[in-house]
């Protein structure tokens, strides 16, 4: 038996890799500079691994994001991005003005870059893979190079195809879909992909790990055979390890068919696996690569019950190499610095290095070593105590009724009752919370938990941001408030810090993309909200104004898909739990005069499984938590914000959330999205269009804001529609925010007129 590993975070012990990369992009680093330092952290992996794992990858050390590698590597660039130019082409592409579009890879946090594929004239442009390897190698390292496989890259890409929509340019970027076109691009690509197979194997490479999750959706039969088709010609040149993972393979007897010297399967997200295993067994001539110790969670496994089924997979298989389930890129480096975590908590933690120390002992113990047989029954006597039980949340969650996940009077009554209340416009205005996060803001705030500035003087200073940005809301002429979230580090964060049974760790960074970092917080205990989280800064907005202001929480979904989650009671059970401790705030803020309240829900999709046959559980126990959190009084109006706008497929879902505004975004697809909700007949919510796009520093406008609302207003009862930018401002800067606020007030109030003299 031997173990394997790949994915290693590469952010380094103290965020080296993040630095290395800022500083070059503020152009304190020269490039060559850049390249030693991101050196240095391949070397510090191929350190790391060569200590634990028998067979390890090169590769996890991309400048940027590891499908902008592999265009790169196929010469799939787009051509507004001119001649390759080497780093200087790899970051307009990663963050220049007309960047490439970013989205999640499958259901996890990671945002990768799309490659958008204008052609078919793929060419070996710049062999990074192989640029990789052969550092590492050079340094007397022995990794095997490892890459995305060509079906994966297709379905992640977009390609550029005439338009079918004739209000739109006439070409657009789309996902392939049809078999023609797969079968095309995958024809055209595979000459590349033998080349640079071949490039590895004649340097040395002993065999390739070639990563194809994409295996892992709903895979259609014509797709297998194509999929079957471009390994058998790629196998010609390398051994490959085909590695699938975040769900079971969606066929595994045509899987297993694979003509590849290894094959690997997840066997921690999913029973499903497992189950076909036992069910078809699994071919001699091929190596099993099982995934056993989860690359997702931060729990310590449990190895006793990891050794049993070792033990029944090694009946079927001649030869099982042991890895981890996905990328360990999820989870943070290494436990080793946490010292300020809740008692009992540390011990049954696992981050990346000590999952690879537990790749180590199974192998041993499995061998029969004495010592790691031992260490496999201590980490069984940890896992068997329960920390953070807590009763009366227990018995809450029992006694929970079908009643307290619906609200008391229907959407038709109570919309009533609350415009009488709020008395808003046509075509309301309002923002999505925060306002720009400046140095300042995020000066005194380190000032502050590092304990030069006392909580008095912070919190003078949070009153007045607060105080500014309700003044400059009210002279811009919004309608509806907020109050700038200048307290606020993170969405999630934040609310970790108030909840018990929530930890939040101190080095525990997890990339996000790019550069961009956050410390995902653990949930380990039941969860409750000992005392009030938001009514300090929010009754001190509204009482600064005599208009609305929105009372700002994140949703119980989002809560728990951005964080570790237990895994001893089941995740619908987590979520209630998160939903009656946001509950309470509701009720609180309520009690305090707030009359809106917006509940963030922009995590509520990209949870959703990645086969579409596990969508209905899922949804449903994700509608009945927003629900539960949401349970205001009819007189109460609840928002939510998605940052997407992806509805087609998820509207029926969305719909039955029961809010009573939606903000989404718009502005991107020019307000063509708006067409979910047109073909949904029963939609009779109320939807915030985020009429221009925050990401962008450019201001927007007027003209390009009024597009949006028309296209929207042909498609919506102007009744249902307010008017917002897409998303929160935080990342932007004021000189920014306060124009294109000022350009998006004034157009609605000139539509306003307009539809009143109509
Ligand atoms: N209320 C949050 C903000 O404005 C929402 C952020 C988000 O949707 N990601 O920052
Ligand atoms: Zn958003």
């Amino acid at each position: 038996m031997k173990t394997l590993a790949y994915g290693f975070p590469k952010l380094g012990e103290k965020r080296e890799f993040k630095n290395t990369l800022e500083n070059l992009w503020k152009e304190k680093l020269s490039q060559q500079d850049f390249i030693e330092g991101m050196n240095s952290i391949r070397t510090w992996i191929a350190n790391i691994y060569s200590q634990f794992v028998d067979v390890y990858v090169s590769g996890d050390v991309s400048y940027y994001d590891f499908m902008l590698d592999m265009a790169i590597t196929l010469g799939v660039i787009p051509k507004r991005f001119g001649e390759y130019k080497g780093l200087d082409t790899y970051f307009q592409m990663a963050r220049g003005g007309q960047a490439l579009e970013m989205t999640k890879y499958f259901n996890t946090n990671y945002h990768y870059l799309v490659p958008e594929i204008e052609g078919k004239d793929f060419r070996l442009l710049e062999n990074i893979p192989l640029e990789e390897y052969k550092f590492l190698k050079e340094k007397g390292y022995n990794p095997i190079p490892k890459i995305i496989a060509p079906y994966t890259f297709l379905k992640l890409s977009k390609v550029l195809k005439r338009s079918s929509h004739s209000e739109l340019p006439l070409y657009e970027l789309s996902k392939i879909e049809s078999k023609e076109d797969m079968e095309n691009y995958l024809f055209a690509l595979l000459p590349v992909y033998e080349e640079l197979i071949k490039s590895l194997s004649s340097s040395g490479a002993s065999a390739v790990l070639v990563e194809d999750p994409a295996l892992c959706l709903d895979v259609e039969s014509w797709e297998w055979e194509l999929i079957q088709e471009a390994y058998k010609r790629l196998s010609k040149y390398a051994d490959l390890y085909v590695i699938t993972y975040y769900d079971s393979v969606s066929d595994y007897k045509r899987f297993i068919e694979l003509p590849v010297k290894a094959l690997g399967i997840d066997l921690v997200s999913n029973r499903e696996n497992l189950e076909n295993i036992r069910k078809y067994g699994f071919p001699e001539d091929k190596v099993l690569i099982a995934g056993i110790i989860n690359g997702r969670n931060v729990w310590r496994a449990n190895l006793r019950e990891k050794l049993k089924l070792l033990e029944e997979l090694s009946k079927f298989t001649q030869e099982i190499i042991i890895s981890n389930s996905c990328p360990l890129f999820h989870v943070p480096v290494s436990l080793e610095p946490e010292d300020s975590l809740p008692e009992g908590l540390k011990e049954r933690l696992s981050f990346a290095k000590e999952k690879l120390r537990e790749l180590k002992t199974l192998k041993a113990a499995f061998e029969g070593d004495a010592q790691a047989l031992k260490d496999v029954e201590e980490s069984q006597r940890l896992l068997t105590q329960n920390i953070g039980v807590r009763e009366e949340v227990r018995k809450r969650i029992a006694s929970l009724k079908e009643e307290d996940f619906q609200r008391e009077m229907p959407y038709q009554e109570r919309v009533k009752i609350q415009q009488e209340i709020l008395n808003l416009p046509l075509l309301p205005t309002t923002t999505i919370g925060s306002f720009p996060q400046t140095e300042e803001v995020r000066k005194v705030r380190s000032a502050y938990t590092s304990g030069k500035i006392s909580q008095e003087e912070y919190k003078a200073f949070i009153r007045e941001q607060i105080e500014k940005v309700i003044r400059i809301q009210e002279e811009i002429g919004l309608d509806v408030l907020v109050h700038g979230e200048f307290e606020r580090t993170d969405m999630v964060e934040f609310f970790a810090q108030k909840l018990e049974g929530v930890a939040t760790t101190k080095h525990g960074w997890v990339l996000s993309y790019g550069s961009r970092v956050y410390r995902p917080p653990i949930i380990y205990g039941d969860v409750y909200r000992p005392k009030a989280m938001t009514i300090e800064e929010i009754t001190y907005a509204q009482s600064l104004t005599s208009k609305p202001v929105k009372g700002m929480l994140t949703g119980p979904v989002t809560i728990l898909n951005w964080s570790y989650y237990r895994e001893d009671i089941p995740k619908h059970e987590i979520a209630y739990q998160i939903a009656l401790a946001l509950l309470e705030e509701v009720r609180d803020l309520e009690a305090a005069g707030i009359k809106i309240i917006q509940i963030d829900e922009p995590a509520f999709r990209e949870g959703a499984p990645l086969k579409k046959r596990d969508w209905p559980s899922y949804f449903e126990w994700a509608i009945k938590a927003f629900r539960l959190s949401s349970r205001a009084k009819p007189e109460t109006q609840i928002h939510s914000h998605m940052c997407y706008s992806e509805f087609n497929e998820v509207i029926e879902y969305i719909y039955q959330m029961d809010f009573d505004v939606i903000s989404i975004e718009a502005s991107r697809s020019k307000g063509e999205i708006i067409a979910a909700f047109e073909a949904f007949k029963e939609w009779d919510r109320q939807i915030g269009i985020g009429v221009y796009d925050i990401h962008s520093p450019v201001v927007p406008t007027k003209e390009q804001i009024r597009a949006v609302i028309e296209r929207s207003m042909k498609a919506l009862p102007v009744e249902l529609l307010w008017v917002n930018p897409d998303c929160g401002l935080k990342t932007r800067r004021w000189e920014e925010v306060i124009p294109s606020l000022k350009n998006m007030v004034e157009v609605t109030k000139e539509l306003r007129e307009s539809l009143v003299k109509a």
